[in-house]
């Protein structure tokens, strides 16, 4: 089979359809990997065609480039459809001249994802977080300022979608963009049993667990813990936590190793104690193996790995997506939250997953279940499968919608009841009181209801 692979310039995103890669390769397939420099090397061996996509990148001012290191939702979608547009031709004779028979595409890479739709290829999206549908996401929690970028974002958003109409691009609305409905072909690189809410997904979803490209097993003996810091690779400008990580560690008995990212000087920290080694960047895989605990921003590849190599968190997360995977990993045990950046902060909170067995547990359990998992075995044959999309089958969420539907229903029957009776007592002054209170209480009624019937459903 021809297959064309599709990522974002990002190591979150890309680094687990590598592994997915490699297994398509092995198993005879002719892939293209449509990518960025960073990803070259590691692209070509898997013996993949590498195709360079930087060229096609939009020249960002300075002010964008930062908004889209604090990870704003709007520059990057616009961002995104602007370079869709600037590979429109290319991506045209790619189509024609390589023709896939599939594309495998990571979830916000548009201009994968709009080729294979205008040129009616079978999709499967790459997942590089959790799965999120109106229940899974009730696990994020974003930040005012990530509220105001995306309410303030929307039609700066939409006029920038316009502008994709005229190339034959179909796009209804932003959301159709971002997300997978339980009728997209998914694979999502975690266990059914990390994902929240899984059984409210469709068999659209296969969730294969961790994709990595290792053979390393966890290797905890030694003569004294190792804890390991990172924030990442997009938001890890942040030398005053790595410095306060150095100040709350260095006189415990144990070694730590951070990795800072390429925008600091390691020199910047100074003399550093004995047991601290600083880098630019690790093999996270081969540090986390060993590590006893790891100080995460929680992005879901830091998180994944750590699990899967039975190392247990500190959870620091930066973004509403990073709260819904520092939400889970505390849920299961395997992680504490850091409260702060401030010194004492950090060292109570590394002592506690130390000395605390249940967190390395509550890991080593859920590395077990990530270990029993297909992963990119099983992520290459859901791709050469496709499509999975059933016109007959039921979810867990259809019937829900259903009771939804009739709640609602009854609530708008209830309230006007509530509120004609009142008309006729002498409280009927105040009868629109009562219908705006039943107004207001609608929501989390709903959502009480709809959790009454989720746990219903799904114990049946
Ligand atoms: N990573 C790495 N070495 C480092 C820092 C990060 O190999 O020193 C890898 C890490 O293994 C993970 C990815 O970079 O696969 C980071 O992805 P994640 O989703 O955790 O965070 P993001 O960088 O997208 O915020």
């Amino acid at each position: 089979m021809k297959i064309a692979l599709f990522s974002i310039p990002a190591h979150g995103h890309t680094n687990p359809m590598i592994a997915v890669c490699a297994e398509l390769v092995k198993r005879g397939n002719e892939v293209r990997f449509y990518s960025f420099a960073d990803f070259e090397e590691k692209i070509r061996k898997t013996g993949a065609q590498y195709i360079s996509c930087d060229s096609f990148l939009p020249e960002l001012t300075q002010k964008q480039e930062e908004k889209i290191k604090r990870v704003s939702t709007t520059e990057m979608t616009i961002t995104d459809i602007k370079t869709t547009l600037r590979m429109n031709e290319f991506l045209e004779n790619e189509f024609e001249t390589f023709a896939p028979d599939v594309v495998y595409c990571d979830s916000v890479c548009f201009w994968g994802k709009l080729s294979a739709w205008k040129y009616n290829v079978p999709l499967v999206v790459s997942t590089s977080t959790f799965a999120f549908n109106r229940f899974s996401s009730t696990y994020m929690k974003y930040s005012f300022s990530e509220m105001f970028d995306m309410i303030f974002g929307l039609s700066k958003i939409k006029k920038e979608l316009n502008s994709l109409k005229p190339y034959g691009y179909n796009v209804k609305s932003a959301l159709s963009l971002v997300q997978s409905d339980n009728s997209t072909d998914s694979v999502v690189y975690t266990s059914k049993n990390f994902q929240p809410y899984a059984d409210t997904f469709s068999s659209c979803y296969a969730f294969v667990g961790p994709s990595l490209l290792t053979e390393k097993i966890p290797q905890k003996e030694k003569d004294c813990p190792l804890v390991y810091v990172s924030m990442g690779t997009v938001i890890n400008d942040r030398p005053q936590f790595y410095k306060n990580c150095i100040e709350a560690l260095k006189d415990e008995n144990l070694d730590l190793i951070i990795s800072c990212g390429n925008s600091i000087e390691i020199g910047s920290f100074g003399k550093l104690p004995e047991n601290v080694k600083v880098f630019k960047y690790v093999d996270q895989l081969d540090v986390l193996s060993r590590a006893d605990a790891f100080i995460t921003h929680c992005g879901m590849n830091s998180v994944s790995e750590s699990l899967f190599m039975a190392a247990p968190m500190v959870l620091f997360p930066q973004t509403g997506e990073q709260e819904a995977v520092a939400r889970r990993a505390k849920e299961i045990g395997a992680g504490e939250r850091l409260n702060s950046e401030g010194i004492e902060d950090i060292k109570k909170a590394v002592m506690k997953i130390l000395s605390d067995k249940s967190y390395s547990d509550a890991a080593e359990k859920c590395s077990r279940d990530f270990r029993s998992c297909s992963g990119a075995k099983g992520a290459a044959e859901f791709i050469e499968t496709a499509p999975h999309a059933s016109d007959t089958e039921k979810t867990l969420l259809d019937k829900l919608n259903v009771y939804n539907v009739i709640f609602r229903v009854i609530y708008s029957i209830l309230q006007i009841a509530v509120v004609v009776f009142f008309c006729f007592t002498p409280l009927r002054k105040y009868a629109w009181i009562f219908g705006v209170l039943a107004g207001v209480f609608s929501y989390p009624a709903g959502k009480i209801f709809q959790n009454i019937a989720y746990k219903k459903l799904s114990k049946n």
